[in-house]
């Protein structure tokens, strides 16, 4: 939401290989709100003929195809699909991409599934001798995970960080005090777990993972901080205080700020600060 620049340094260049196991094939999507597009995300042990895919992205058959392609250019069939959450841009094209590939699609939320399994926190998910993490981490969405690559002291973290700029609390869904709890996991996994790496739905890879994270929660207390004072200053309803406190960012971004901000008043409300 901010052209902040997390802490680190992130690669020029958005796809291709970004770790040892996982590569980048973006999305031909880009926005104000997807940035240059939707990172999907293939995975696979070194070695292994079997890979797995996170959020193939919107539905676009070029670039389904082209996901199925780089796959088979190095000698690997797709064996699973994933999802980090249920946002179109995201997983609108799960479906189809099941159908071309005959994979099972795996997500949180049971609407989103093909197949009987889903996912719960902390589960192991092992393909091809590639082994998986599952980390809840709602507030963008209630339905928002992270995969936790430990093998590469990485994890991809779909909507919840992105590679640049910050993200939406998706209110009513996202919920702000779920959002701030799940960055502290996504900090316990970078000051204790060892992941130095994240790969995120959208914008570059970060190299600093504790950084990047730091950074979000630090942006998401001044915003709050901010949120606060315009409604002590009579700033009392969504538009007005997006208005006020959103007003170095896109006006086109303006409405998703207001998600943010619809979340944020709920916060203060709930913690009795307005
Ligand atoms: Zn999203």
């Amino acid at each position: 939401m901010t052209a902040a620049i997390p802490p680190g340094s992130p690669r020029p260049t958005i796809g291709g290989p970004a770790t040892e196991r996982a590569v980048c094939v973006l999305a031909p999507n880009p926005s104000a709100m997807t940035l240059d597009g939707t990172n999907t995300w293939l995975l696979s042990e070194p070695g292994s003929e079997i890979a797995v895919v996170v959020d193939p992205g919107p539905l676009d058959e070029g670039h389904l195809r082209d996901v199925i392609a780089t796959a088979q250019a190095s000698g690997k069939r797709i064996g699973l699909t994933l999802l980090t959450h249920g946002h179109p841009d995201h997983a609108e094209g799960a479906a189809r991409f099941a159908e071309l590939t005959g994979t099972r699609v795996r997500a949180l939320d049971p609407a989103l599934r093909l197949g009987d399994e889903g996912l719960t926190a902390g589960e192991g998910i092992t393909v091809g001798g590639l082994e998986l993490r599952v980390v809840a981490t709602p507030g963008h969405t209630a339905d928002s995970l992270c995969f936790e690559i430990p093998a590469d002291a990485a994890v991809l973290t779909g909507d919840t960080v992105l590679g640049r700029g910050t993200t939406v609390v998706a209110h009513p869904d996202g919920r702000l005090g779920d959002y701030l709890d799940s960055l502290r996991v996504l900090q316990a996994l970078a000051v204790e777990g060892g992941v130095e790496t994240i790969l995120p739905g959208h914008g570059p890879v970060l190299t600093d993972a504790r950084g990047a994270v730091e950074f979000y929660l630090a942006h998401r207390a001044n915003r709050l901080a901010q949120v606060e004072t315009a409604v002590e200053e009579g700033h009392t309803t969504p538009q007005a205080v997006v208005s006020h406190v959103y007003a170095d960012v896109d006006r086109t971004l303006w409405p998703a700020a207001e998600l943010s901000v619809r979340a944020q008043l709920d916060y203060l409300r709930e913690h009795g600060l307005i």
